[in-house]
């Protein structure tokens, strides 16, 4: 059967070439030069700053041994203190991918809910309106809605903006993170049970992970990662002419 006979319906181009062939590529490419400024240059959602080897490590496209190899490689090759700091940061992000792993393998009732167990009768509004809102990216806030829009056109969104959006829906919109996170399952290409749920439970601050409660305000978090609006522009064509400040 073709992917359309299996449900699968894509209308714009895969922004990842597939296959083992091409992910070796991608990750050679990524550890020669990008890997270097990967501490910097991560958080910068209108920048390719990451390695974007997601979706071949979820489908084991590429596995998380050969990815590993090629850092401890870039390491022997760095001669700088801030390039050892860039590859370190890349290995941590590796890890935790393996720890949602590990602790989703102990622990598979996180697929269900909440962790801790505060958060397990939590009094969520879910207003379907809002929600809808936010799935379509038409929330009024320019960076919740350049994020949603990158993911429904591309299958893929940057990891700032997975925070971002995560905190919005269930901080500010009140809304169960387990919408978000079957949203983001339906949606992503790297789309994968362990480290979504890892990710949508760090963000609702309702899984493993100790820290207080954070809430990121989508207005300081573009100033400090969408400075002069770049990404925004890129994904709200309407908001093309407006001057950073006004985003
Ligand atoms: C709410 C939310 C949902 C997420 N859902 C998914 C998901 O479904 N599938 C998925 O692979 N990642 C998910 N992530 C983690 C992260 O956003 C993506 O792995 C990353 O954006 C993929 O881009 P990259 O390959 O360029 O990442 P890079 O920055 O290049 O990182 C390299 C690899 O490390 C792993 N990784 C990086 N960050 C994380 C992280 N925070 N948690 C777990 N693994 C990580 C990924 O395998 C990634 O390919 C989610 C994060 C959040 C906050």
């Amino acid at each position: 059967p073709t992917s359309r006979d299996l449900g699968f319906v894509w209308e714009s181009e895969l922004i990842l070439e597939p296959g083992e062939t091409a992910a070796k590529e991608k990750l050679e490419k990524f550890c020669k030069k990008t890997i270097n400024e990967y501490q910097e240059q991560r958080n910068l959602p209108s920048i390719e700053g990451t390695s974007q080897l997601s979706a071949a490590l979820k489908f084991g496209v590429i596995s998380i041994r050969t990815v590993w190899q090629a850092t401890l490689k870039a390491l022997e090759n760095s001669c700088s203190v801030e390039t050892k700091v860039s590859i370190h940061a890349y290995q941590q992000e590796l890890a935790w991918r393996e720890f949602y792993q590990h602790v989703m393998y102990h622990f598979p009732e996180l697929a269900e809910g909440a962790y801790r167990k505060a958060f397990k009768n939590f009094p969520w509004e879910n207003n379907t309106e809002y929600f809808q809102a936010w799935c379509k990216g038409k929330t009024g806030y320019p960076i919740i809605d350049a994020a949603m829009r990158q993911l429904n056109q591309t299958g893929w969104m940057h990891n700032r903006c997975r925070m971002i959006v995560a905190s919005f829906l269930t901080k500010d919109l009140i809304i169960d993170s387990q919408w978000g996170e079957k949203y983001f399952m339906q949606n992503l290409i790297d789309g994968d049970l362990s480290s979504n749920n890892g990710g949508w439970q760090w963000s609702t601050s309702s899984g493993m992970d100790p820290k207080p409660l954070r809430i990121f305000n989508p207005i300081s978090q573009t100033q400090k990662f969408d400075r002069e609006g770049e990404y925004i522009r890129k994904w709200i064509p309407e908001l093309q002419s407006l001057d950073p400040e006004y985003l």
